[in-house]
């Protein structure tokens, strides 16, 4: 099947199938493209919606974004997850806010923080509606399907043959159109699972429908099994106040408020002795799962009188904040299930 026949398919059936309704898909301005790629990573349209019109609200310019301080910004986030996407965003909407104007190039958008070959060729094809070329999840999915490609695509040679298919496929006209329309096949037809070849628009010239691979590819790594690690939380309350703790930028939820969580049960021990923590009011466990691990978490509750107040938020380096305050600033799921959790 040639090139233009791929493009030509593909996009009537966009023409009647596809999704032109997204909050995102707007012509003339590449920040609502930009803050939409970075959440739809990792994260599907129907969860993104919820947070993306609350984001744009909030912060309806790149220099809205820029000008704001990390601490405005992770409440928006919040709850979407992998939080460094979120960090890398804030930086680069400052870079793009001081220069006062969006980059021009594939290139030049690959030198902000956070924006990948396949962010940048979405931002080209749907931003600036330019031609650009992506690779993300879906197109991986379609191509490797379409062409029963059985090689792994996480090693670079493969991908880079990915790409250079990719861009074989990839159209100069009606590019934006082509872009949206191969990643709403990949997640409304060749979904991952149960994909609908019925339905599908390459169905008849589709090798892996042809030959029953279509849920087999694209390859697989076996996967390995999660480790599940355990920890403590430490809880303090006093007043209706607990102890939170802000994390570090980097790392694990990074720059979002979180209570004190010790790995080691001897020093979680020891901690409690040097704070002069006696009494347990109350222990409480949630599970959260991330993709590289479990995480099982107990809380283990105390209460201290108000003058204990100030040598405790010193000692902890945190802040006393009801749950509902902490809330509104910015915690991650895991953090709002214990809060449900726990009955003080
Ligand atoms: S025919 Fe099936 S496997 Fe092939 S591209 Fe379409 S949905 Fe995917």
């Amino acid at each position: 099947m040639s090139q233009f026949s791929f493009a030509t398919a593909l996009l009537s059936w966009f023409d009647v199938h596809g999704r032109h309704d997204l909050p995102w898909q707007v012509a003339d301005d590449p920040y609502k493209v930009w803050v939409s790629e970075i959440m739809l990573q990792q994260t599907q349209v129907k969860t993104v919606l919820q947070y993306f019109e609350r984001f744009i609200q909030r912060f309806p310019t790149v220099k809205d974004l820029g000008h704001a301080s990390w601490d405005d910004v992770a409440p928006y986030w919040a709850g979407l997850g992998y939080y460094a996407r979120a960090r890398n965003l804030h930086k680069a909407a400052g870079i793009v806010a001081r220069q006062a104007h969006f980059p021009a190039t594939r290139e030049a958008w690959m030198e902000l923080p956070g924006i990948g070959p396949s962010t940048a060729g979405a931002l080209m094809s749907l931003g600036l509606r330019q031609y650009g070329v992506i690779m993300d999840g879906n197109v991986k999915r379609v191509l490797a399907r379409f062409f029963a490609i059985e090689d792994d695509l996480s090693k670079p040679v493969h991908e880079r043959a990915m790409w250079q298919l990719a861009e074989q496929l990839c159209p100069t006209e009606r590019n934006h159109d082509y872009t949206q329309a191969i990643m709403d096949l990949g997640a409304t037809i060749c979904t991952p699972k149960k994909p609908l070849c019925l339905y599908c628009p390459m169905q008849a010239h589709c090798k892996a429908h042809q030959q029953g691979l279509e849920t087999e590819l694209p390859f697989k790594k076996a996967k390995k099994p999660v480790p599940v690690k355990s920890a403590q939380v430490l809880l303090i309350q006093s007043e209706q106040q607990w102890l939170w703790q802000q994390r570090p930028n980097s790392g694990l939820w990074g720059g979002l408020w979180c209570l004190p969580i010790i790995e080691d049960p001897t020093e979680f021990t020891a901690l409690c002795q040097s704070l002069g923590l006696k009494k347990v009011l109350q222990r409480a466990e949630i599970t959260h799962s991330f993709t590289h691990f479990t995480w099982q978490l107990e809380a283990v509750c105390f209460e201290v009188e108000a003058d204990q107040q100030e040598h405790l938020a010193i000692e902890l380096s945190g802040s006393w904040l009801s749950p509902e305050t902490v809330t509104s600033m910015g915690i991650p799921t895991a953090m709002k299930k214990l809060i449900s959790a726990v009955n003080l």
